[in-house]
């Protein structure tokens, strides 16, 4: 934090989630690597974006750290697509080829009404729902990316996509000071989810937090919409007052391939409000993915027929795990990042004012409006503190 920074700025990030080094240094090339690696998931038609995705992570950041890249795929990559990485990348490659216990249809589902269901989802117009390949790549980010064999041996891995660009230099190592900080999960972006792509996924995530007895550890309330008027209470008497949960889900047989009828909604009083973090950047320990926790959530979503029934997509599941299983202190927003996916960028110079009134464990009461202009001006200040000649400009 550079020492200009406004008062409300240094408590905001006293108070919750520091960023590790802000503003322009010298890039920190000499300290300790972390046991992580860059993770791609592409088809060899994406390969133009996947230069441009690369070009900006070695630019701004991967030039000075070299990092190891594990590049993934449900076919074969080509020689061509495999010699032009090479070419632009830093840092080792390693070529992983996801099978069929990763990709696709599992044996227990039945695929016949999963395929007429996503076939409903394409007549239905939604986004990518008719897309059979882009449910098993969200099923795959979701339960599968951090068992391949080739990420056994690391700790820590950054996402990447083709057609991502970075703006600023980033010159410290995030996994490294993720890990000093005791972090398991970062994001740049927290968005909106497109609701008919996963009516009814908050319903299993909050039957597997009741189910397992979790409380809230503070992150929970981030994705549960907040009440517009007091609720009103139900009377006792009403069936849907404290109704145990469902048999539906307690005994549900596995391999039905399609959602059971339950209000959960009702029983739980609490709604989904869609709020998710954008998981086409992540910077996250793979041991909590590969937890026990991570996976019995993952197991119970996938059972409930989700990824073929609705379009559930990685971002919601890995948001809702978080919601379930961490709490505000493991996360870490990287505000400092500035990153940019087709139509959606966060861009460090108006990140406070707008980002915390996206993420509501973020907000404070104390700051009022004439604090968020003096914010707004320190970060959209035409040049941003540009010591080392290394800086952010978000064009
Ligand atoms: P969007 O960002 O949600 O529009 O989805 P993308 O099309 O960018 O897909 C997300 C990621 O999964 C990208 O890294 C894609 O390269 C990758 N991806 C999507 N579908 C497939 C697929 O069928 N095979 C492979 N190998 N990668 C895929
Ligand atoms: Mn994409």
């Amino acid at each position: 934090m550079p020492a200009g920074a406004p008062p409300s700025i240094r408590r905001i990030n006293d108070k919750y989630d520091k960023v590790f080094v802000n503003g322009c240094l010298e890039p920190q090339v000499n300290g300790p690597r972390a046991n992580a690696a860059f993770v791609v998931l592409a088809r060899n038609k994406e390969l133009e974006g996947v230069i441009q995705s690369i070009k900006s992570i070695e630019r701004h950041f991967n030039r000075w750290f070299h990092y190891p890249y594990v590049f993934l795929n449900d076919g074969d990559f080509n020689s061509t697509f495999k010699e032009t990485v090479l070419n632009h990348t830093s840092g080792p490659v390693e070529w992983g080829k996801i099978g069929p216990d990763m990709w696709g249809y599992p044996d227990w589902v039945d695929k016949a009404v999963a395929k007429e269901g996503i076939q409903k989802q394409g007549d239905a117009a939604i986004m990518y729902g008719g897309m059979e390949s882009y449910h098993h790549m969200c099923r795959f980010y979701s339960g599968f990316f951090y068992k391949h064999e080739l990420l056994q041996k690391y700790k820590w891995y950054w996402r990447l996509e083709p057609e991502i660009k970075y703006f600023c230099d980033i010159t410290y190592d995030p996994f490294i000071h993720m890990e000093r900080e005791g972090k398991t999960y970062g994001f740049t972006i927290a968005v909106k989810e497109l609701k008919e792509t996963v009516p009814n996924i908050f319903r299993y995530a909050s039957a597997y937090k009741r189910m397992n007895n979790l409380t809230s550890k503070g992150l929970w309330e981030m994705f549960v919409e907040k009440p517009k008027e007091e609720p009103k209470e139900l009377p006792k008497d009403d069936p849907k007052y404290k109704k145990p949960l469902p048999e539906e889900i307690l005994n549900s047989e596995p391999g039905t391939g399609s959602l059971p009828d339950i209000d959960l909604e009702a029983m739980e009083g609490e709604k989904y409000n869609m709020c998710h973090f954008w998981s086409n950047f992540e910077i996250a320990r793979l041991d909590w993915f590969r937890s026990k926790e991570y996976n019995d959530f993952f197991e119970m979503m996938d059972r409930s027929g989700g990824f073929w029934m609705e379009r559930w997509g990685d971002a919601p599941i890995h948001s809702l795990a978080a919601g379930a299983l961490l709490g505000p202190k493991d996360i870490h927003y990287f505000r400092d990042f500035g990153y940019r996916h087709t139509t959606i960028q966060h861009c460090p110079a108006n990140a406070p004012a707008r980002q915390l009134q996206r993420i509501p464990w973020l907000e404070t009461t104390t700051l009022d409006e004439k604090k968020r202009i003096e914010e707004d001006e320190y970060w959209a200040s035409p040049d941003p503190p540009k010591e080392n000649g290394v800086g952010c400009r978000c064009k």
